[in-house]
């Protein structure tokens, strides 16, 4: 049957009569059918990626995309006066992921279905999700964020495991969502709920009672852990998610002829950063209760699961007192400690030891010791773990240690965010690209092409002016399309230093004052949520809410300068945001941001990189050269070696470096404290002078001298349309789809 048909019986009514709400429903459905009919199992081995969240984004035009229905929907509701976009609007997104490690989730699972390989997602299913932002007072409030509705993408199934706690039995049910693959086969990202959860018990904001295991299990993603009761709930929700994956995996696999023995010819399970590490202990023990002998489980198991480790920053390595796990998981203590004891045993190194002299389990250690596979996710990243952070298993099991550069899904950040590109693109170089990035290259024979850079340039106006719209109608923010573009959207993390780019705001801001005017506009966009117990994080969010107030306000800065922070930065605002960009600020403190994938975004959206020498950004330099990116700062060596002697003093740059003096006594200067909060501005400022952990003002003076020479070279226009053209067609190499083929060469081995 037509899709117009179709979608006509489905509403029962004509297109014109309907609501967008019962068109929205009428294709959610349509779509859900068509994702069915491509499911099939097939093949021996199958991958099992598993993680904490799954940041998926609205679904419903990725879906249509991926089934090759988009534009014919888009025209069919277009013919009636109905617009997709305002459809596509009614959706809620998906609440079930953070930031960069659960977008790669998601973007992995459409390339595992794109290339048509048996996979699947395990994760839980957060009623709540992560938190929504507000800002009350310029200071960043959280609610909580309900996204299931009536009718979603979520599918019920009957299929349950049991999940033993102490002194409690839970039901783990399979909840599903559909991985369609672009021209493919759809897969399935299952995620496990309770069914006694209960939105009921939470309180004002997000704060619930946190004992209430049955009913709050799967309320949250990354419950604010800063008690004892709030980091036991963690243990629950891992343990949760990863015996009922478990249980799960060894039920499909006894299913296609396993004798459990041989699982690791059926399944591999990918374990994404160490939330999901108990399910190497967890198998361990199944594998004995279906009859295998210890020794032979643990074999089995090695040879199942591989590790990504995502961050070298210590204090996010995840670490478990062992009285914790005896409290909520005890079944699983003595495994642990026999794993702990084999390492012992075998190597003479603490350092290595699964189970510590304080009694604390380290997650990671057991990944490395137990799984064949470590994995960095850029090839700076991999090449710190092995040199120094874990040089100690690098040296014990070298064979193990793999990069894996991560990647992003051209179907959700080209074809989808900003189809006006995607379609100057074909037409310029047919659509072979979006099956095989790498076409792309092809782009670079038209550099001398000015219709294209001036089309180029025409198609990144309007996406400006469509963004300046959007944020306009959605949060009431009001920006010049006609400024510089010059955005910084991820999780708000020192390490990641928005507070360069907010201390360089208040640069500006003095020079404007003094009567430097620049050239062309200046629009500078944060978004950024942090996380709730993070005081400084917070205390950042609202110096960039204070300067958006006092510029706004400040006729004589205003039409050169601009500052504004976008309320609850997620996917959907991404799409939007990345399209309209001209900077793309990745300023990490060089050795810190493993890979970043809003770099890669950016890039293939033809914005040009103002960053430091870190994670992926290394890449994207070799890729485009110098001349098409503007690289500062210390780099990884010197920023290690900074850390090893403990020689980098913010007190010393606060005293003798004027300029820098000047803009952090501004934090706490009149106009300053005229419209911020005393409390947090204070401390912002004690800790930038005072200890100023992630270096800023090590990088600082380069950064802004960079930032001016980008601001004019923005002035070229031709220049400028040239560098973009050349981000966009080296962006290939960044197809996760590339990352996916590469996982599978060297990690899964599916056929
Ligand atoms: C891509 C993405 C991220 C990761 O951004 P980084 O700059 O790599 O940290 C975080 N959040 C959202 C919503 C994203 O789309």
């Amino acid at each position: 049957m037509k899709i117009e048909e179709r979608l006509v019986k489905q509403l029962n009514k004509t297109i014109k009569e309907s609501s967008d709400q019962e068109i929205y429903d009428a294709l959610l459905t349509i779509v859900q059918e068509m994702a069915k009919e491509k499911e099939y199992e097939e093949g021996k081995k199958k991958i099992y990626y598993i993680s904490a969240e799954f940041l998926i984004g609205k679904l419903l035009s990725n879906n249509m995309i991926n089934l090759g229905i988009y534009d014919e929907v888009k025209n069919i509701l277009k013919k009636e006066g109905k617009d997709i976009c305002k459809i596509e609007e009614l959706e809620q997104e998906p609440s079930l992921g953070n930031g960069g490690l659960g977008r790669l989730a998601a973007c992995f699972l459409d390339s595992i279905a794109t290339l048509g390989y048996t996979g699947a997602g395990i994760g839980l299913n957060y009623h709540l999700g992560l938190f929504k932002q507000k800002f009350e007072n310029k200071l960043q409030k959280e609610t909580k964020n309900p996204w299931i509705e009536e009718k979603s993408w979520l599918t019920k199934t009957d299929v349950c495991y049991p999940v033993q706690f102490r002194g409690l039995k839970l039901q783990a049910r399979k909840y599903e969502i559909a991985v369609t693959g672009y021209d493919n086969r759809t897969n399935k990202l299952n995620l496990f709920d309770v069914d006694s959860v209960d939105e009921n018990i939470v309180e004002d904001g997000i704060s619930f009672d946190k004992k209430d295991i049955a009913r709050n299990l799967t309320l949250f993603l990354y419950p604010d852990d800063s008690d004892e009761e709030g980091r036991k709930l963690r243990i629950y929700q891992q343990y949760f998610m990863v015996s009922a994956g478990a249980q799960m995996i060894l039920d499909e696999c006894t299913a296609k002829g396993s004798n459990l023995y041989d699982l690791a010819d059926y399944a591999v399970i990918q374990i994404n950063d160490t939330h999901p590490t108990m399910v190497i202990p967890e198998l361990i023990r199944l594998l004995m209760e279906r009859g295998l002998q210890m020794d032979d489980a643990i074999e089995v198991v090695k040879k199942t699961c591989a590790y990504t480790n995502h961050t070298i920053l210590a204090e996010a390595l995840e670490k478990w007192p062992m009285h914790y796990l005896k409290e909520v998981v005890p079944q699983l203590v003595p495994i642990i400690e026999v794993l702990d004891d084999k390492v012992r045993r075998k190597f003479a190194d603490e350092s290595v030891a699964i189970i510590d002299r304080n009694d604390v389990v380290h997650m990671a250690h057991i990944d490395i010791h137990y799984g064949f596979s470590v994995n960095g996710v850029a090839a700076l990243h991999t090449e710190i773990l092995k040199n120094s952070e874990l040089n100690n298993f690098y040296r014990l099991y070298p064979e193990k240690f793999n990069n894996k550069t991560n990647g992003i899904t051209f179907r959700r950040w080209l074809l989808h965010c900003n189809p006006e590109l995607a379609d100057a693109v074909t037409g310029w170089i047919g659509d072979g690209y979006k099956k095989d990035a790498m076409e792309l290259t092809k782009l670079e024979t038209l550099l001398e092409d000015s219709q294209v850079l001036s089309r180029l340039l025409e198609i990144k106006q309007d996406n400006k002016l469509a963004l300046k719209n959007y944020l306009e109608e959605t949060q009431g923010l009001q920006i010049n399309e006609n400024s510089i573009f010059d955005i910084q959207i991820k999780r708000l993390h020192e390490y990641k230093r928005q507070q360069m780019n907010a201390l360089y705001v208040i640069y500006k801001y003095l020079e404007i004052k003094k009567g430097k005017i620049p050239k062309t506009p200046i629009t500078v966009i944060f978004g950024a949520k942090a996380a709730p117990a993070y005081t400084i994080a917070k205390d950042i969010i609202h110096m960039i809410l204070c300067l958006q107030e006092i510029i706004d306000k400040d006729p004589d800065v205003k039409p050169y300068l601009n500052v504004v922070m976008v309320e609850n930065y997620n996917v959907t605002l991404a799409e939007k945001l990345i399209p309209a960009c001209d900077i793309s600020e990745q300023i990490s403190l060089a050795s810190k941001e493993a890979s970043g994938t809003g770099n890669m975004k950016f890039m293939l959206n033809g914005a040009v990189t103002l960053g430091t020498e870190d994670g992926a950004n290394v890449e994207i330099h070799e890729l485009v050269g110098d001349d098409n990116i503007y690289i500062f700062g210390a780099s990884s060596d010197e920023v290690i070696a900074h850390y090893e002697k403990g020689d980098y003093v913010a007190w010393d740059y606060y005293n003798n470096n004027p300029v820098i003096h000047e803009i952090v006594d501004f934090i706490t200067g009149a106009k300053m404290m005229e419209v911020g909060c005393e409390e947090n501005l204070n401390r912002l400022k004690q800790e930038l002078a005072g200890k100023d952990w992630f270096m800023t003002f090590l990088d600082f003076e380069d950064y802004a001298a960079k930032k001016e020479q980008v601001f004019e070279d923005y002035t070229d226009r031709k220049a400028w349309a040239k560098k973009m053209l050349v981000n966009i067609s080296k962006a290939g190499f960044f197809s996760s789809d590339r990352t996916i083929e590469e996982y599978n060469r060297d990690i899964w081995k599916l056929c």
